[in-house]
């Protein structure tokens, strides 16, 4: 019998499985298709406190800082090159309006004038009328994460879970799993087990070649990745559709025109791909740490920072299943704040 199984095998219930097994705990993540074929393989990876803050939401703050503290040595201990880079993130405004807006953000510093900005980013377009830096925001590649998670924990590929207690979950070929412990992980999805979260699509651009900029940059309407190995992503869209995942026309046209706006020298690069994924968000887009009815736990709601929040959920997770107390900073989201759907 495990100790604990996971209901989902994307970067949440991976790093969670990983964490708790660290532990000393014997686990198992049960997914449905391939281990991270969910969101986590379509996000484009920023792990951002700063500029992710939303006015009024204080809660978050402290989580994702104590995340982004914990990355570095999440990273190194998997062993594996993930892609982590402290590369910083500069926000900027195309125009006086956009301006304003970045000088409200919660996680404003200070403003940087136009050549300030061109300084730093000399790919920038002359529109660009100043912005401010985080210099503390990183990036990830969120595809070489979950394949270094994967190959340190017993994955399940192909097993479809149906139902959940708290011990105890029932796949769909009729099998049933016992367990010390059961944590939905699943995502977007995790609505099977009663829990409220909505898909939220986003649709990203990834491109490749010379670097447009040596760290990542946004406006209001588009963000850009550059990775070290040439990867560049550009995202995103937030569409509520339910699920769909189509690809369409008027995103990839919409976040070509901004990111061409803000960086012209993308119109060089090369087209890889276009993929859509479906955030994972709660009725207050704050994730759901803990303990949900009848003794199940869940990991779920990460809205647009799951791969951001990934080290303190799996610290928190770990914490509650070897009954230690979580960090302080994940108690405000407890998931008895909400009711079960
Ligand atoms: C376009 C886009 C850009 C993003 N960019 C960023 C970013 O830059 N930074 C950031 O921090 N976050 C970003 N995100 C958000 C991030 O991707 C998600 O918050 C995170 O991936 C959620 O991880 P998860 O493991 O909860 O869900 P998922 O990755 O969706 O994994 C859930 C898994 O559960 C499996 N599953 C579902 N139901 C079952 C079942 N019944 N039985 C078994 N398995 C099941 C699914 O197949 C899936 O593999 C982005 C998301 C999108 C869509």
């Amino acid at each position: 019998m495990f100790d604990a199984v996971f209901v989902g095998g994307g970067v949440i219930g991976l790093s969670c499985a990983w964490r708790a097994a660290e532990r000393g705990l014997d686990v198992c993540v049960l997914e449905r298709d391939a281990a991270g074929s969910g969101a986590s393989r379509v996000a484009a990876g920023i792990l951002a406190p700063d500029s992710e803050a939303e006015p009024g939401h204080d809660p978050f703050v402290p989580l994702a800082q104590r995340s982004l503290d914990l990355y570095p040595e999440f990273a190194a201990a998997l062993g594996a090159d993930v892609g982590f880079w402290p590369c910083g993130m500069l926000s900027v405004a195309l125009d006086t309006d956009e301006a304003e807006v970045l000088r409200r953000e919660p996680g404003f510093t200070s403003w940087l004038t136009a050549s300030e900005c061109r300084r730093l980013e000399p790919g920038l377009s002359p529109l660009v009328a100043g912005g401010w830096l985080s210099e503390q925001e990183a990036s990830v590649d969120p595809r070489r994460l979950v394949a270094a998670l994967a190959d340190r924990v017993d994955v399940r590929e192909g097993s479809e879970v149906v139902a959940v207690t708290r011990d105890s979950v029932t796949l769909a070929n009729g099998e049933s799993i016992v367990a010390g412990r059961v944590v939905v992980t699943a995502g977007a999805w995790s609505g099977f087990a009663g829990v409220p979260v909505r898909p939220v699509k986003g649709q990203v651009v990834r491109l490749r070649g010379e670097r447009p900029a040596e760290r990542m940059v946004r406006s209001e309407h588009v963000y850009v990745v550059p990775r070290r190995n040439g990867e560049v992503v550009l995202g995103a869209t937030v569409e509520e559709r339910g699920f769909d995942t189509t690809v369409t026309a008027g995103a990839v046209h919409e976040l070509l025109r901004e990111g061409y706006r803000m960086l012209p020298e993308l119109a060089e690069l090369e087209l890889v791909d276009v993929t859509a994924g479906l955030r994972p968000g709660s009725p207050d887009n704050g994730p759901l740490l803990g303990e949900w009815e009848d003794g199940v736990l869940v990991a779920t709601g990460h809205y647009r920072n799951g791969i951001l929040l990934a080290p303190v959920t799996a610290e928190t997770i770990a914490a509650l299943l070897v009954g230690d107390a979580p960090h302080d900073v994940a108690l405000p989201f407890a998931p008895e704040r909400f009711a079960r759907v």
